[in-house]
């Protein structure tokens, strides 16, 4: 098939035609959330953007099969194998074990996921499924003398590479900068960009899960999550990998090393990824300042498709700056967009010609390094066209197909909630009414039992000196 789409490659620092692997197929893969805590609206920002990437893939007709870890195991505080585990920082946080916490946040990220249209990669693992895999890998590594034993921890050697930072144009020194700022020096490493494999030695003994390995007991460092699952289900050769530029380096880094390592021959050609969303501060963070997470943001009100519309605004190459304004603003535009949408007749004739250009369009907007700012503006365009309704009904659910904004189907949604909003009113008020009407006639049984009914159906009502007032619990 003809391969379209242009997008950054990060390993060759250019806007680049992809051309898969095989005709046709691209092999996928996401570098999962760590479930320590929930997902902030930052993290969700890649995985919309991630989610954009495949949608585009598959509506220009690629056979996608994308694949996703879980982190629950080897993340440490600092990227740089200092710290403590994130997941037992948030199992002493909760008194959980660990595995009760993995398995509440990987369920609240999915359901975060839902309400922001991402669809679930083809497979997710969790890395603590894998550690045959991780000991093979980490075994093999030390035959091949990419590796080496010091302090009871596995290291990679990075001295015996070429070209360890083949993914960065920055320079070693600045690099190394960035790591150290929060890294107390590990003493047993050869070389200060050398990364463990394999912990059976940490200052944090405290660690939950262990399993037996060649090199005692001990579990995986993060990194070789990443390369293991991927080969796992992918296969030797990758086509494009994803994650957010905080993943470059170390950790895409690191998963390079090993992978070509372990291959011995080029193993992934695309490297996508997603800039920063920050907030005011310049930052996003889980324990300082507000804790941005979709909850929070339907807490206030918000729908959460209104945060991946406001994704959709900008480049993912840009870093995006979150406000609650210009989130008012995007509600503002998304329920007018979906109101217009919701009005178009859908009988009648799909107009061919006119589809056809305004899918070309759509199509040649995401083919440009995904710009999905111009793929709305060609939906806004479309909207305005002088063609018949039926032909911008078949567009937008076209376009929706990428976009998942349920531009179909949010107005339906809201009148029909409205509706319903409307008739349950109607009927507390009559209730109220009889119960007024039981109380004059001093039937209390029967005020009591009306008053019972409705707080059966979530409805509380209270007695106040300017009447009878309900509200929903
Ligand atoms: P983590 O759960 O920390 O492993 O991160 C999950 C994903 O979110 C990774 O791909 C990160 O690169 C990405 N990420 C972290 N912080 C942000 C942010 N502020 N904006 C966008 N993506 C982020
Ligand atoms: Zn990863």
């Amino acid at each position: 098939m003809e391969n379209r789409l242009r997008f950054y490659n990060t390993l060759t620092r250019k806007v680049e035609t992809f051309i898969p692997n095989e005709d046709g197929k691209v092999a996928m893969y996401t570098c999962g959330p760590t479930v320590y805590h929930y997902a902030h609206i930052g993290n969700l920002r890649s995985y919309i953007a991630e989610d954009l990437l495949e949608k585009t893939l598959r509506y220009i007709g690629y056979d996608v099969k994308r694949v996703m870890n879980i982190t629950d195991v080897g993340h440490l505080s600092s990227d740089a194998d200092t710290g403590e585990d994130k997941m037992l920082k948030g199992a002493k946080r909760e008194h959980k074990t660990v595995m009760e916490i993995a398995k509440f946040y990987t369920d609240a990220f999915f359901s975060d996921c839902a309400k922001l249209n991402i669809k679930t990669p083809d497979v997710v693992e969790p890395a603590t499924n894998c550690i045959p895999e991780f000991i093979h890998m980490v075994q093999t590594l030390l035959e091949k003398g990419y590796a080496y034993e010091q302090g009871g921890n596995i290291y990679f050697d990075t001295s015996r590479l070429e070209d360890y930072y083949v993914l960065s144009n920055q320079s070693e020194q600045e690099l190394l900068v960035g790591v150290r700022e929060d890294v107390d020096a590990d003493a047993n490493k050869r070389n200060k960009s050398d990364f463990v494999l394999w912990f059976t030695k940490s200052k944090f003994d405290a660690q939950e899960l262990k399993w037996e390995s060649p090199w005692g007991l001990g579990y995986p460092g993060w990194h070789i999550e990443c390369s293991c699952i991927s080969m796992k289900h992918l296969g030797e050769y990758m086509d494009i990998h994803c994650g957010g530029v905080d993943n470059i380096f170390p950790h895409h880094t690191n998963e390079i090393a090993q992978s070509e390592s372990y291959l011995g021959h080029k193993w992934c050609n695309y490297w996508f990824h997603i800039h920063h969303l920050v907030d005011k501060s310049g930052k996003m963070s889980k324990s300082r300042g507000e804790f941005l997470t979709v909850s929070l943001l339907e807490s206030k009100g918000y729908d959460p498709v209104v945060y991946r519309m406001f994704c959709l605004q900008s480049h993912y190459r840009k870093p995006l700056e979150f406000s609650y304004e210009v989130l008012d603003n995007m509600t503002a535009a998304y329920e007018k967009l979906v109101k217009r949408v919701g009005a178009l007749k859908r009988e009648g004739q799909v107009e061919g010609e006119k589809f056809d250009a305004y899918k070309k369009r759509f199509e040649d907007a995401l083919c440009d390094d995904l710009n999905s700012s111009m793929a709305l503006t060609v939906l806004y365009d479309m909207l305005k066209e002088d063609m018949s309704d039926a032909t911008k009904y078949a567009l937008a659910e076209d376009f929706d197909r990428v976009l998942s904004l349920n531009l179909t189907t949010a107005y339906q949604a809201r009148t029909a909630d409205a509706q319903v909003d409307e008739e349950l009113e109607r009927y507390i008020l009559s209730r109220i009414e009889e119960r007024r009407d039981a109380k004059k006639a001093k039937d209390f049984a029967r005020a009591d039992a009306i008053r019972a009914e409705l707080l059966e159906r979530g409805i509380v009502l209270e007695d106040t000196r300017e009447g009878v007032k309900w509200k929903k619990v």
